[in-house]
């Protein structure tokens, strides 16, 4: 049997060397503007991400995709990527649950970092009845 060497890919993230299928691909447009390549075969300079959530998370706070296209403003690259991730992360889960509202997964007790959450104590009105 045959070892065909797997291609590897740069994060523009966390510099590691992944297999493509293991990344998403994004690509620089002739135009100038900046896309996630769902098929990885879109003319243009390409970079590559994790397929990751925590390095998607990296990327948006370092900018890395501005600054792996010299470009600003990709915000909504990074949603997508989001989204992607997500799913493809839904997708390996079993699926344990038979819930019918897909709520947003925070039960999480790994060491993952907490997206800020605040507890916001609600201050009860007093009732000032008395005249
Ligand atoms: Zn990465």
């Amino acid at each position: 049997m045959k070892q065909r060497k797997i291609p590897l890919r740069m994060c523009i993230n966390c510099r590691e060397m992944k297999p493509k299928k293991e990344m998403q691909r994004l690509v620089k447009a002739a135009d100038g503007s900046v896309n996630i390549d769902p098929t990885g075969k879109m003319p243009g300079r390409g970079a590559y991400v994790c397929k990751d959530k925590e390095c998607v998370t990296t990327a948006k706070k370092q900018k890395r995709i501005e600054r792996a296209f010299g470009v600003s403003g990709c915000d909504y690259l990074y949603e997508a990527l989001f989204e992607i991730v997500v799913e493809s992360s839904d997708k390996n889960r079993a699926e344990e649950s038979s819930d019918k509202n897909r709520a947003e997964e925070g039960g999480d007790k790994s060491t993952s970092v907490e997206t800020g959450e605040k507890i916001m104590t609600r201050e009860t009105n007093d009732k000032s009845a008395n005249g």
